[in-house]
């Protein structure tokens, strides 16, 4: 809270909008500290009114960003960038203590902001159109033009990068924005924009609504002055955005969840494929959208890669998340720990074996035990649902088809990855694997720099790379006529 208290000048936690803390005045929302369970702040739902002034000022903004050269944008986000990277050890601080994520991780996420800002600020003055050379007397050309306003919603695992990593990419292509993060996590966003704007952006061009889903995220989707809506979150959730700006028709990208297949073949170099599986599903306690959380490995290795990465998940440091020797810190609530819970138990009775954890850790906060599952079918729900925590189904397949087989057998697609020391089988099986992302021998290494996104119940759209930013402009052809002969069209 300190830093929050310094930046904004006030202790009062409400929604940011128009460069100034707004307290809400809907249903109280309380800030736990996932570590201690105890509360540490609280606001009052912003709902109809903050999502309104939100969106007013990020218009009014938008329309002084957009009078800047494309040049001035982009020396505004390098500034942007510069300013994180001036507060890193603050943010992350506060996003450790809020989200109950390892420190070296929150700070690892929040320079990577700081990246993104940096590599969308060299895009702001190198978006241009084309000359298309048509059959007519026309000189015909595109524009690439931004959307206006954009809503984005973020969840509350990474609450500083994504908002990061969709922030950067909509300013450079010139919109305005109003950001709502999720409830459980909103302080390091509108600190960022803080900051964004102490480097020098517009007041008001981004704005920060504090509140909940259904009412502060609903009147956001809802609202006309929006015209395109960014969604990170739960499939649930995402299928109730999509319809409701499909009621408007207003285009929307969706970043959803994930049961990501890591697929290690025998011929593996096993010590980095069992350290790989294990950050793949216990860094950020679980809580991430590519976590690798179907270990699929072939019979020949499985009772060796299962053993060894038991043990392994039994001597992972849990704890305190700001202790700088911490691997794996709480879930960040307590609905998120009863889910983890419930959906272990269920599998456990239906006959799955706890090789490691599978059970609360034995201390104060919302701490769960790294478990590795053991005697799971792909078809049970434990190896279909996102659990979101740290768990992963062991499963294991014979050859090449199989495990494709059994990686594709899910109605998600946001990742996987392949372990292997073949080449030809590596990239054989990374085509064939439907996902957004594949790692080859290798797991979560994310950049800005290259396109993020789902197929299927991940989701649609792309974030981050070039493809990230293309989402956040549309293009607009202009016909010039060059013959004031030439013959009037008629029909098409
Ligand atoms: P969530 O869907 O519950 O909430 C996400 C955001 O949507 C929050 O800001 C929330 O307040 C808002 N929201 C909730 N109900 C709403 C409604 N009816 N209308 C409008 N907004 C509403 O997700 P969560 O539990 O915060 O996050 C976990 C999920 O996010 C997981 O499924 C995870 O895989 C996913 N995720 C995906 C990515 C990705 O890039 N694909 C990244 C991070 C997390």
């Amino acid at each position: 809270m300190r830093l929050w208290h310094e930046l904004l000048g006030t202790e009062q936690v409400g929604s940011y909008i128009g460069g100034e803390v707004v307290p809400g005045s809907g249903d109280p929302v309380e800030l736990i500290d996932p570590t201690t369970e105890e509360t540490y702040a609280s606001f009052g739902d912003g709902g109809e009114g903050a999502v309104s002034a939100a969106t007013q000022a990020a218009h009014d903004a938008g329309e002084v960003w957009r009078a800047l050269t494309a040049s001035e944008r982009g020396r505004a986000l390098w500034a942007v960038g510069q300013g994180v990277r001036a507060q890193v050890d603050e943010l992350a601080l506060l996003e450790a203590r809020s989200v109950g994520k390892p420190l070296r991780d929150a700070r690892a996420e929040t320079t990577k902001v700081a990246e993104m800002f940096e590599y969308y600020a060299g895009w702001a003055d190198k978006q241009h159109g084309e000359v298309i050379p048509v059959p007519t007397s026309h000189l015909t050309y595109t524009l690439r033009e931004p959307y206006g306003v954009v809503a984005q919603m973020t969840p509350w695992n990474a609450p500083i990068f994504t908002a990061g990593w969709q922030l950067a990419p909509a300013l450079a292509a010139g919109n305005a924005v109003v950001l709502k993060p999720s409830e459980l996590t909103p302080l390091t966003s509108a600190l960022l924009v803080r900051i964004a704007e102490r480097a020098g952006l517009p007041t008001g061009l981004v704005n920060v609504v504090a509140g909940l889903g259904p009412s502060s995220g609903q009147a956001l989707v809802a609202d006309p002055r929006v015209a395109k809506v960014v969604f990170v979150g739960s499939p649930a959730t995402g299928r109730r955005i999509a319809a409701a700006a499909g009621e408007r028709l207003t285009p929307c990208v969706l970043e959803l969840g994930g049961k990501s297949a890591n697929i290690v073949f025998g011929d593996a170099d096993l010590d980095r494929a069992v350290g790989g599986a294990a950050a793949a599903i216990f860094s950020g306690a679980g809580q991430s959208c590519v976590a690798g959380s179907r270990l699929l490995v072939q019979a020949s290795a499985y009772d060796e890669v299962v053993g060894r990465l038991a043990e392994l998940a039994g001597r992972l440091r849990q704890g305190v998340p700001t202790d700088e020797d911490t691997q794996v810190g709480p879930v960040q609530n307590a609905r998120q720990l009863t889910q983890i819970s419930t959906m272990v138990d269920t599998a456990v009775s239906a006959g799955a074996r706890a090789a490691a954890g599978g059970s609360r850790a034995d201390q104060d906060g919302y701490f769960y035990r790294p478990t590795v599952l053991d005697g799971v079918d792909n078809s049970d729900q434990i190896a279909q649902e996102e659990v979101f925590g740290p768990v992963v189904v062991a499963i294991p397949f014979e050859d090449e088809q199989d495990a494709v087989r059994i990686a594709n057998d899910t109605d998600f697609g946001l990742a996987g990855a392949v372990w292997t020391g073949s080449v030809d089988l590596a990239h054989r099986v990374a085509r064939q694997v439907r996902a957004g992302t594949v790692w080859v021998n290798s797991y979560k290494t994310i950049n800005v720099m290259a396109p993020f996104g789902g197929f299927g119940a991940s989701g649609h759209g792309r974030s981050s790379g070039h493809d990230g930013l293309l989402e956040y402009s549309q293009p607009k052809a202009v016909w010039v006529e060059t013959d004031a002969e030439a013959p009037l069209a008629f029909g098409y």
